[in-house]
């Protein structure tokens, strides 16, 4: 029986819903059957971030020319720079048998369903309003005016949420990640997804009903 390939899986959520964190639990706790795609991006690294970890750091020129080679699954503008997904990393992985997921916002998010219809798109997000703004505000340290900045642009984060396949609240770390693992899980297990399978059983059947097999 051939091997299935992976689901393509998009994460988005509001920055300070705990998405990364989730999705680097997921990876060290079922390495085999996930892999993490790295995006390209033309914004500067922040301290600590590493070229080729968090993200590939580009230029505008080499990042345009990705654009034009076809080499992105889907780019986006935010916030004055660009963010895109390799493509060549994620179809290697999807082959292999692995669940890529790609954190990315909305934007791209919606444009990588049209293009792949069977992508698995979660949403993740802190348990209320408040819970956001916490989050958010953090340490208190935060002028109003950044606060309110922040919270508007979360605004804008969920606009076209209700394309979304599944909503995560982000409670408690651990219970998160068993439910993204298990809404995966139920994924592979579709008849949609299975049709080779079916169809072999369907075909071994027909031949025994007709006596060409024993
Ligand atoms: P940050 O600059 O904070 O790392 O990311 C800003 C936003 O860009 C986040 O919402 C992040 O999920 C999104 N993002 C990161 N990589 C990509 C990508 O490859 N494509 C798109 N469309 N968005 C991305």
């Amino acid at each position: 029986m051939e091997a299935q390939t992976g689901i393509l899986t998009v994460v988005s959520g509001f920055s300070g819903s705990g998405k990364g964190t989730i999705m680097k639990r997921l990876l060290e706790k079922y390495p085999q059957n996930y892999a993490l795609s790295i995006s390209a991006t033309t914004r500067a690294p922040r301290p600590g971030e590493v070229d080729g970890r968090e993200y590939f750091f580009s230029t505008v020129e080499r990042f345009e020319e990705m654009i034009q080679n076809d080499e992105l699954l889907e780019y986006a503008r935010y916030v004055n720079n660009y963010y895109g997904t390799p493509k060549a990393y994620v179809q290697e992985q999807l082959a292999m048998g692995k669940d890529v997921i790609l954190e990315i916002e909305i934007q791209g998010a919606l444009k990588i369903k049209q293009k792949y219809p069977d992508t698995v798109l979660l949403f993740v997000t802190p348990p209320s309003f408040e819970e956001l703004e916490r989050r958010l505000v953090g340490r208190g340290t935060e002028p109003p005016e950044v606060v309110r900045e922040r919270l508007c642009r979360a605004g804008e984060e969920c606009a076209g949420v209700e394309a979304y396949d599944y909503l995560i609240v982000n409670d408690e770390l651990e219970a998160c990640v068993e439910q993204v693992h298990s809404i995966l899980q139920d994924e592979h297990a579709k008849i949609s997804r299975n049709e080779i399978f079916i169809n072999e059983i369907k075909k071994e059947l027909a031949e025994y009903a007709k006596g060409e097999r024993s």
